[in-house]
C-alpha cells in the first residue's frame, strides 16, 4: 500500500487546486463524482491517521478564500459547508448520533438542495444593505451591486428589524440552455453546470453583465433566531415576500425523512431548478446549541445525495462545432444509450485539454454521467476495454467546416478558426443573430439557417434581409411549403422595419457588447446610419463616455465598425431597407427639472439608469462626471468624502434622493442640505 503521508499531502494538493478551478475561478477541470472520490479516500486517511488532520487539511475547510477584485466581508456567525450522506444507513447513523446527544423530543425538516451558490443576503431597516458569497465561510466577497440586478431579490421588504438571509443563488437548467448557446456564439467556454453558473455569474466583476444572467434564489435560512422551529423560519419568510423553495416537509422521525428523499426523487425532475439531493435539518432550533458543529459543518444538518447518473458506452468519433467566433468545442458522438431517462447520442469534451488529460480515444469504451449538466459529459474511459488499435486523437490542423488552417492562441486550450469567411462561423452568427432577445426573427431555426447558408442563400448577415425576394428559392427547401415561406418573409419583413437600434446593435454580437451597453450606444447615436457616419477617431472617447461604457467596449464597438467586411454587410443591410432605429425619448420641454444639470453616484435601491431616464424625462441633464455647471451632485449611499468635496469645489451642490424627490415634486432646495 503506498505510503499514506505522501499520498495524503498528494490528495490536499490535488483538492486544494480543485477547490480553487471550482470555487475561485467558476471552471472546475474535473468531474464533482472524480472530486469526491479523492474528497472521501482524504477522509479516510486521516480517520486512521488522526495526525495527518491538521487545520490546513482540505477536510477542515470550506470552500476557497475570496478571489482578488472583490472587496471582503468578515462575517460574524460563520457560514458552513454540509455533511454528506450518501445511503439509507448513512442517515440513519446521522439520526443515532442526534438521538445520543439529545435524547427524544426532537424532528426534522427536509428540504431541496438546490445545486446553486450560497449566498448571504442582509436588510436593515428594511433595506437590503449587503449581499456577499460564501467564500472560506468567515470571509465572503461583496456581491451587493451584483445582487441587487436580482430581480427575485427584494430591495425592500415589510420588516423593520435585521434579517441576515441565507439561500442558494441558482440559474435553471433551461437558462442555463440559452446562457451557454450565448456564450458557445461569442467564443466563450460552455458552463460546466448550473451550480458554475451560477456561481460565476454572481461574480462577474461588472454588474450590468450579472444583469444579464438570469438568476434566483431560495432562502432557506434566518440567522436572526427569532422562531422556535426552522419550519416556522421557512413559513415567515415566504410570508415576508422573500422567495423560498417552497417544498419543505416536516418530519416526526428519520423514517418520515425517508419517506420524503423517496417522493422528492419522483418530483424533483419536474422542478425548473436542478437538485443534487435532500438537506436534512433539526427542527427544533433551541436543540442545535447542544449539538454544535464541526470545522465544516453543523451537526445537526446533513445533505442527502442523490447518486448521479452514469452510463457507459463506445465513443464513435470526436468532432468540432464552430462557434461564431471561430472557437472549435469537441464533441463526443456515442454509440446511443439510456441515461437519466433519455437517449444520448453526444456528450460535451469540453476543451482539447481535457481530451488530452483523460486521454480520450475513439473506439473507447467512456463513462457519461449526467450530474446538473444540460449535454453529458465523458467523466472518464474504461481503459481495459480499449481496442489495441485506438490511437490518441490528434487535434485538429484545419477548420470542420471551411478546411482553413486553425490557430491555437497562447495560454488558450481551445482552436479557432481565424478565417472570416467561414462557413461554420456564419451559420453560428446567423443563428445569434436571429434568435429571439436579437432580431427575433421566428421560424428561422438552426437546420433552416444550416440550408441557406449551404445553398449559398445567405453569405452574411444582411442577406436575411434578401430573402422575401427570394420566394421560389426558399420554396426549394427541405420542409418549407407555401404556408412556413410566407410566415418567415412575414417576420423577416417584421425585424426589418421594426426592430429598435439597440436590438439590432446586440445581435451583431460585438465583443462586450450585451443588451444593457447596446441601449445606451443605440440612444446616443439614434439609428445605423448616423453610427456608421459618425467619424471613428473620437469615437471611442465619445463611447467610454456614455454613463456605463467603459473604453473597452467603446474600442470593440469602433473596431467593428470600423471594419471593412462589418461595414460593408452593415451599409448592406440599410440599402435592404433596415430600419434600426431607436425611438427617441422627446426632449421634455418645461418639464420640472429642466435647466438642471445632475451627476448620480453612490448606490441606489434602483438602477443608475432608471434615475438616469427619470431626470431626462423630467427634462434635466445627465452629466457623467461633475463638471463646471453641474447643478447638482444626487449622492446614494456609500459615496467617498473625496467625491463630495470634489464636487462642491466645481460648485455642484450635492443632495441625497429626498432632495432629489423634493426637486421632483417642484419644490426648490433653498436652505443647503447639511
Ligand atoms: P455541498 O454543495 O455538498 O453542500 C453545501 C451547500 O449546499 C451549502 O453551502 C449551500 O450552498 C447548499 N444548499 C443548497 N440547498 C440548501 C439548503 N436547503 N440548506 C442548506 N444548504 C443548502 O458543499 P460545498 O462545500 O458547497 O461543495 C462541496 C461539493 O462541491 C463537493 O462535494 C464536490 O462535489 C463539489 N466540488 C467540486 C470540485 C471540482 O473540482 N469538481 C471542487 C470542489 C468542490
Amino acid at each position: 500500500m503506498a505510503d499514506p503521508v505522501a499520498r495524503h499531502a498528494e490528495l490536499c494538493e490535488a483538492l486544494r487546486k480543485h477547490n480553487h478551478t471550482y470555487y475561485v475561478l467558476d471552471a472546475p477541470t474535473v468531474s464533482d463524482a472524480e472530486y469526491d472520490t479523492l474528497y472521501r479516500e482524504l477522509l479516510a486517511i486521516e480517520k486512521e491517521h488522526p495526525e495527518l488532520q491538521t487545520p490546513e487539511s482540505p477536510s477542515q475547510r470550506v470552500g476557497a478564500p475570496p478571489r482578488e477584485g472583490f472587496v471582503k466581508v468578515e462575517r460574524a456567525v460563520r457560514m458552513y459547508s454540509l455533511d454528506n450522506a450518501y445511503d439509507e444507513a448513512e442517515l440513519r447513523e446521522f439520526d443515532r448520533r442526534i438521538k445520543e446527544m439529545i435524547g427524544e423530543g426532537y424532528s426534522y425538516v427536509a428540504e431541496p438542495k438546490i445545486d446553486g451558490a450560497s449566498i448571504e443576503v442582509r436588510y436593515e431597516g428594511g433595506k437590503l444593505v449587503q449581499a456577499s458569497t460564501r467564500g472560506d465561510g468567515r470571509v465572503g466577497e461583496d456581491v451587493t451591486a451584483n445582487v441587487r440586478t436580482i430581480k427575485a431579490i427584494p430591495l425592500r421588504v415589510a420588516e423593520t428589524q435585521p434579517l441576515t438571509l441565507r439561500g442558494e443563488i441558482f440559474i435553471r437548467p433551461a437558462d442555463l440552455e440559452t446562457v451557454n448557446e450565448l456564450r458557445a456564439s461569442r467564443g466563450e467556454a460552455a458552463f460546466a453546470n448550473p451550480r458554475n453558473a451560477a456561481a460565476g455569474s454572481l461574480r462577474l466583476l461588472d454588474p450590468k453583465q450579472t444583469a444579464e444572467r438570469p438568476l434566483r434564489v431560495a432562502f432557506y435560512d434566518l440567522v436572526q433566531e427569532r422562531y422556535d422551529s426552522h419550519g416556522a423560519m421557512l413559513e415567515a419568510l415566504a410570508a415576508l415576500g422573500l422567495p423560498t423553495h417552497r417544498e419543505h416537509g416536516r418530519c416526526a422521525d428519520i423514517d418520515a425523512v425517508l419517506a420524503y428523499i423517496a417522493r422528492f426523487d419522483a418530483r424533483r425532475e419536474t422542478l425548473p431548478y436542478e437538485t443534487d439531493g435532500v438537506v436534512i435539518k433539526l427542527d427544533e432550533v433551541r436543540l442545535r446549541d447542544s449539538v454544535g458543529f464541526t470545522s465544516r459543518f453543523p451537526r445537526w444538518a446533513i445533505a442527502y445525495k442523490y447518486a448521479a447518473e452514469q452510463a457507459a458506452t463506445k465513443l464513435l468519433s470526436i468532432t468540432c462545432d464552430v462557434g461564431r467566433t471561430g472557437q472549435l468545442t469537441p464533441v463526443a458522438n456515442l454509440e446511443p444509450v439510456q441515461l437519466a431517462g433519455t437517449t444520448v447520442s453526444r456528450a460535451s469534451l469540453h476543451n482539447l485539454d481535457l481530451i488530452a488529460e483523460k486521454d480520450v480515444r475513439v473506439g473507447d469504451t467512456v463513462i457519461i454521467q449526467k450530474a446538473g449538466e444540460i449535454i453529458p459529459q465523458v467523466l472518464s474511459v474504461d481503459v481495459a476495454q480499449r481496442p489495441p488499435s485506438a490511437e490518441p486523437w490528434p487535434a485538429p490542423t484545419v477548420c470542420p467546416a471551411c478546411d482553413q488552417p486553425v490557430v491555437r492562441a497562447e495560454g488558450e486550450s481551445a482552436l479557432r478558426c481565424v478565417n472570416a469567411r467561414c462557413r461554420g462561423r456564419l451559420t453560428a452568427g446567423l443563428w445569434y443573430f436571429t434568435r429571439r432577445g436579437g432580431m427575433d426573427i421566428d421560424g428561422l431555426g438552426k437546420s433552416l439557417v444550416e440550408q441557406l447558408v449551404d445553398v449559398g442563400l445567405v453569405e452574411d448577415l444582411a442577406d436575411i434581409f434578401a430573402l422575401p425576394t427570394q420566394r421560389d428559392a426558399l420554396l426549394g427547401l427541405e420542409r418549407m411549403g407555401e404556408k412556413s415561406v410566407d410566415r418567415l418573409i412575414v417576420t423577416i419583413d417584421e425585424a426589418r422595419a421594426g426592430r429598435p437600434f439597440s436590438r439590432l446593435l446586440t445581435a451583431l454580437g460585438i465583443p462586450l457588447v450585451g443588451s444593457v451597453a447596446a441601449r445606451l450606444i443605440a440612444e446616443k447615436y439614434g439609428n445605423l446610419r448616423t453610427l456608421l457616419d459618425a467619424p471613428r477617431e473620437p469615437m471611442v472617447e465619445e463611447l467610454a463616455a456614455i454613463h456605463g461604457i467603459g473604453e473597452k467596449i467603446g474600442k470593440s464597438v469602433a473596431d467593428f465598425v470600423g471594419d471593412p467586411d462589418q461595414r460593408a454587410m452593415l451599409e448592406k443591410m440599410l440599402a435592404l431597407g433596415v430600419k434600426a432605429e431607436e425611438p427617441r425619448r422627446e426632449k421634455v420641454v418645461g418639464g420640472v427639472l429642466e435647466g438642471l444639470s445632475f451627476c448620480v453616484t453612490g448606490s441606489f435601491d434602483r438602477k443608475r439608469n432608471e434615475i438616469h431616464a427619470e431626470i431626462e424625462k423630467h427634462g434635466g441633464e445627465v452629466h457623467k462626471s461633475v463638471k463646471k455647471g453641474t447643478t447638482y451632485l444626487l449622492a446614494g449611499e456609500r459615496v467617498g468624502k473625496t467625491k463630495i468635496e470634489a464636487a462642491e469645489k466645481k460648485g455642484a451642490r450635492v443632495i441625497d434622493e429626498d432632495g432629489y424627490g423634493r426637486l421632483l415634486a417642484g419644490e426648490s432646495l433653498d436652505e443647503p442640505e447639511s
